[in-house]
């Protein structure tokens, strides 16, 4: 299903970002909303980290529980985006089937994989996950004792540890832009 344009003209669309955890989802998403706002787009964002306490509070690690975590979100994203909302979705969902569904359902949808090797992730260990699933005491931790299935066609792929922030974000914006969800910017 398609989302119609509303009367402001600006037309809804999910911008999904997955990717293991400090691919570079969240800064990523924080550079994006800024430029988007200084272009005065109306957006919502849905962090996974911020969803997890609130919309799925409660939901583990399991297959189930992640696809579950995944079609919450997409399920909230829908009704955004059929009332003209861009919204930026940061969650690591590693399961293609199930992203797959809530691109089918939404219609209006952007995969961007964010992506760098997982050694690198490691490294930059943002949030200290990687040393607790390496000691055991986070089982089941995407990259290291859980699956993660890369998207086969996304519509943007960022390689964050060969390309810089702005250049991810500009690559979104420019996709957002050809797809019609975007006006160009026009030179003065
Ligand atoms: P995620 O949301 O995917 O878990 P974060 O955005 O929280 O990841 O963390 C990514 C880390 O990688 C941040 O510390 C960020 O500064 C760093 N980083 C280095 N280079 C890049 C890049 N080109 N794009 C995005 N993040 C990068």
């Amino acid at each position: 299903m398609s989302s119609a344009p509303i009367s402001s003209g600006q037309k809804g669309v999910t911008v999904w970002f997955t990717g293991l955890s400090g691919a570079g989802k969240t800064t990523i998403n924080d550079a994006l909303t800024i430029k988007l706002r200084d272009r005065g787009v109306r957006l919502e964002v849905l962090d996974g980290d911020i969803v997890r306490t609130n919309l799925t509070k409660g939901l583990g690690f399991s297959k189930e529980d992640r696809d579950e975590n995944v079609r919450r979100i997409g399920f909230v994203s829908h009704l955004l985006t059929r009332n003209g909302v861009i919204v930026l979705v940061s969650a690591i969902s590693p399961y293609r089937n199930i992203r797959d569904e809530v691109r089918d359902r939404i219609g209006d949808f952007m995969e961007v994989y964010v992506s760098a090797p997982v050694e690198v992730c490691e490294q930059r260990d943002v949030k200290g996950l990687y040393a607790k699933a390496r000691s055991g005491e986070i089982k089941q931790f995407t990259g290291i004792s859980d699956p993660y299935e890369a998207p086969l066609n996304p519509e943007v792929n960022c390689e964050t540890h060969n390309e810089t922030i702005e250049e991810s974000v500009n690559k979104v914006i420019a996709k957002l832009e050809e797809m019609g969800y975007l006006p160009a910017l026009v030179a003065a």
